[in-house]
């Protein structure tokens, strides 16, 4: 199975946020097209990939995590 960004996600591209407040405002990213999307699915309307929707670093990750309340196992 072979994901490859078909150009879809520029409809769903987000713009105006920097950093990690792109998560909190809910965009996601997609590792194969490289591009913060405003989308409500799990995987990318684009290239059927599972969307990035926590930040890399560890801190902002567990700040992010209290915010929601939730507990990873
Ligand atoms: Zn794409
Ligand atoms: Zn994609």
């Amino acid at each position: 199975m072979i994901n490859i960004c078909k150009g879809t996600c520029i409809r769903f591209k987000a713009i105006g946020y920097k950093g990690r407040r792109r998560y909190e405002d809910g965009q996601k990213l997609c590792p194969v097209c490289t591009e913060f999307l405003t989308y409500a699915g799990i995987r990318c309307p684009c290239c059927s990939v599972k969307l990035r929707n926590t930040p890399r670093g560890n801190k902002s990750r567990k700040e992010i995590h209290e915010k929601r309340k939730c507990v990873w196992h």
